[in-house]
């Protein structure tokens, strides 16, 4: 029930058109920032409820390897964080999800809203109670749920005006509601509610406003935040594709000093040169020992380019929705397990993979799932969704994993190298150039073998 929630508050026109003709007036011109001094590794900083240790520094891209240390213990970085919508990831038990080594995933705030709604996280103490996770979680404001899930879902000053789905009535989500709610949830990583609008959207006066309005809603998410001490609040950079605007903003939010960053407002059709091109002009003037985030990014390709930029935690549907129409993802791309090709292949969905599914049985020397299993299963029993799901997510923090390990390692340039290599057989020809340019842009030439 939408009434549960407590965000409900019915809005009149008057209070609108004052809300809108309130709006602050441009932000000051933006001082220059010097790029981040060199510290001596490991360095460690606390700061609201978490610690942040940089242990290791990629030195030829800005790629990171750090321990993130959360209310629900540590988290290596740099990380791929799991979407469980509504505190399940679909197909998956809370024990399978923490078998795949994931110690931080995402709940969504709208849907926890909406079911089981605020009363009822209150009364069990919170979202870990409610799902049997003894590990982090992360949530979202709910603002980009509503505007993305609810057609008629507008923007004002207070927050984001929405009809109920359930009567049709006006209702509004504000920062304090936001955060109030996301205080009920309890997570360990609460997100600041944000004015997303589309980058690829040509309105730069409205790219403007939405990003100005985004620091003035996090000041309010901060004055309401209860929990400082249990739950570290995040920014989140606006600014589209204009990277001006993208550094005005960097500098305002770095200001607030919350305990993590999160560029957001991307992954949402622009060209991938665009993407990069953002996401390096932001980290370059964010403060080393603060966790980065970037909303919405989950293929491999984007996460090994993404932590050459500087970047150390994202998180994306796409791994888990993919697995719901049958694609294993495998270091040699997507494979589509339906195919007849694979109905009677006894291998498992990746050769050497540690996943519940691909593991060999000792003493059969067989996986416990073949890929043959999946087939049959894929197209009409749920089982095989649930088992490519758990193989997904392995690959996805396995990945990391290995990134990570190569940064300690300094052995990072190599790691990129040998991705695209298994991901493209073909050679360097085939690489993506958005690619091959993002990372020559952080020193890294994709297409030498030395
Ligand atoms: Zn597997």
């Amino acid at each position: 029930m939408l009434a549960a929630i407590r965000m409900a508050s019915t809005l009149s026109t008057k209070t609108v058109v004052a809300a809108v003709s309130s709006a602050a007036p441009s932000s000051a011109k933006i001082r220059s920032i010097s790029p981040p001094v060199d510290a001596v590794l490991p360095a460690s900083a606390t700061h609201g409820a978490l610690t942040f240790e940089l242990l290791a520094r990629c030195s030829t891209t800005r790629a990171r390897a750090s321990t993130l240390t959360l209310p629900h213990g540590p988290v290596q970085l740099p990380v791929f964080m799991p979407v469980a919508t509504q505190a399940s990831l679909k197909g998956l038990t809370p024990a399978q999800l923490e078998d795949t080594s994931c110690r931080l995933c995402l709940n969504n705030t709208y849907h926890l809203g909406l079911k089981p709604g605020q009363a009822t996280l209150d009364a069990i103490g919170g979202a870990h109670a409610l799902q049997g996770w003894n590990h982090n979680l992360l949530t979202d404001s709910g603002g980009f749920q509503m505007v993305s899930l609810l057609q008629l879902a507008t923007i004002t000053e207070q927050g984001v005006e929405f009809l109920s789905p359930h009567d049709g009535k006006p209702m509004l989500l504000t920062p304090e509601h936001s955060i109030d709610l996301q205080n009920s949830i309890a997570s360990d990583i609460a997100m600041q509610l944000d004015d997303v609008i589309v980058t690829t959207s040509p309105d730069a006066a409205r790219m403007r406003a939405a990003m100005e309005r985004s620091v003035r809603w996090l000041d309010r998410c901060i004055t309401a935040h209860k929990i400082p001490d249990r739950q570290n609040l995040f920014c989140i950079i606006q600014g589209g594709l204009d990277v001006d605007m993208r550094r005005e903003c960097t500098q305002a939010m770095i200001e607030r000093d919350t305990p993590g960053i999160a560029i957001g407002g991307l992954s949402g059709g622009e060209a991938k040169a665009d993407y990069c091109r953002v996401v390096a002009a932001v980290t370059e003037l964010l403060p080393p020992l603060k966790p980065r985030y970037v909303m919405g990014i989950g293929y491999p390709e984007d996460l090994v380019v993404s932590v050459a930029l500087g970047a150390d935690m994202f998180d994306c549907v796409w791994p888990t929705r993919t697995a719901r129409f049958g694609n294993a993802v495998t270091r040699h791309g997507m494979l589509n397990i339906k195919h007849q090709r694979y109905a009677e292949d006894y291998g498992p969905l990746e050769e050497g993979c540690g996943c519940q599914c691909c593991r060999l049985d000792p003493e059969t020397g067989l996986p416990y799932v073949t890929r043959a299993f999946v087939h049959h299963t894929a197209a009409k029993e749920t089982a095989g969704a649930h088992l490519l799901t758990m193989h997904n997510v392995w690959y996805q923090l396995a990945l990391m994993r290995g990134i990570r390990e190569s940064i300690i390692a300094d052995t990072f340039p190599a790691f990129a190298r040998q991705f695209f290599a298994d991901l493209y057989p073909e050679g360097p020809a085939a690489f993506p150039d958005w690619a091959v340019d993002a990372l020559a842009s952080v020193g890294l030439d994709l297409t030498t073998t030395s």
